[in-house]
């Protein structure tokens, strides 16, 4: 049998023969453990009957664990110089599909439709080029696709932000918007010595499950994510300032504080002590108001 494209071995003996070189511009920072990769493909429940996208997968080490796992996987890769390496690793894998292109410029449902007919189910599970993390994945969570969980390796402290509850100095726009979509949960964290080359921020593997159905009702998405914006704008100041500031520039307070009432919420509140309930409800009274 081969020996894993992952173990630090192989994956020197690949690069070399290829010539390959490491692009930073595009987060290429490939993972070189066993363990981690287990934790990481272990975490998304994958079967025979599922199917995996990977986005980026590099010279396909995590790819190849998908492919042991899964029915189906497809991985998206923006880097040309990677696909011959690709072609060659995975030569024993007919199930994987490695498409060229750059995932946020791809059309999501599309690719769906193409690669994960029949699946029973899709999970996302990639090591995300960092310079892009959050793009890619606000791109999956609101294009409403059919997906079970992204399990995904970010940069630690952006985990953090996801996963944070009401009244941290980690919890804001970031961790309300994931929160909507999805339920995050740190699988865990992952020391710079499983990568090459070492990056140099700490990373951690997260799970987004994601949700049939917001866990909110609000009555207009982009206007509930412009309040939740507008409260995060300056965070030493209170709710009713940034408000204030946002939706009624030149007003005196009195109508923004009838509101804030309306929505049972303190005007001295901050809005890192907002729960997701509380920012639904002032938003639907905000835009029931007619702001
Ligand atoms: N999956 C591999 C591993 O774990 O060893 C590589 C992970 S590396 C952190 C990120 C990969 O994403 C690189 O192969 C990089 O070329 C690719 N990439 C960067 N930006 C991309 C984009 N916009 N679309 C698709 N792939 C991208």
């Amino acid at each position: 049998m081969r020996e894993e494209v992952s173990t630090p071995r192989r994956t020197k003996e690949i690069i070399q023969r290829h010539g390959f070189s490491f692009k930073k511009s595009l987060g290429q920072n490939f993972l070189i453990d066993q363990n981690i990769l287990g934790k990481i493909v272990g975490a998304a429940g994958l079967d025979k009957s599922k199917g995996a996208l990977e986005i980026g997968p590099g010279i396909g080490a995590l790819t190849e664990k998908l492919a042991q796992e899964a029915g189906r996987v497809a991985a998206v890769e923006i880097d040309q110089r990677l696909l011959p390496i690709l072609e060659e690793v995975l030569e024993p894998y007919p199930q994987v599909h490695v498409i060229h292109g750059d995932v946020l410029k791809l059309d999501l449902h599309a690719l769906f439709a193409d690669e994960f007919e029949g699946c029973s189910g899709v999970s996302v599970v990639a090591n995300l080029p960092y310079y892009v993390t959050t793009p890619i994945l606000m791109k999956l969570l609101e294009a409403g696709l059919p997906l079970e969980n992204i399990v995904v390796m970010i940069q630690k402290e952006v985990a953090e932000r996801m996963a944070a509850s009401p009244g941290g100095k980690e919890y804001g726009s970031l961790s309300i918007a994931v929160q909507y979509y999805s339920e995050p949960e740190l699988v865990c964290t992952v020391p710079h010595s499983v990568f090459i080359p070492q990056p140099n921020v700490e990373s951690a593997v997260i799970r987004l499950k994601v949700r049939s159905a917001p866990p909110v009702s609000v009555a207009d998405e982009a206007f509930f994510f412009e309040v939740v914006q507008a409260a995060f704008a300056q965070r030493r100041k209170t709710i009713a300032n940034n408000l204030k500031s946002r939706f009624f520039p030149g007003e005196g307070r009195e109508r923004l504080e009838a509101l804030l009432a309306e929505s049972r919420i303190e005007p001295s509140r901050r809005a890192e002590t907002l729960s997701l309930e509380e920012f639904a409800g002032l938003a639907n009274t905000l835009y029931a108001a007619g702001l």
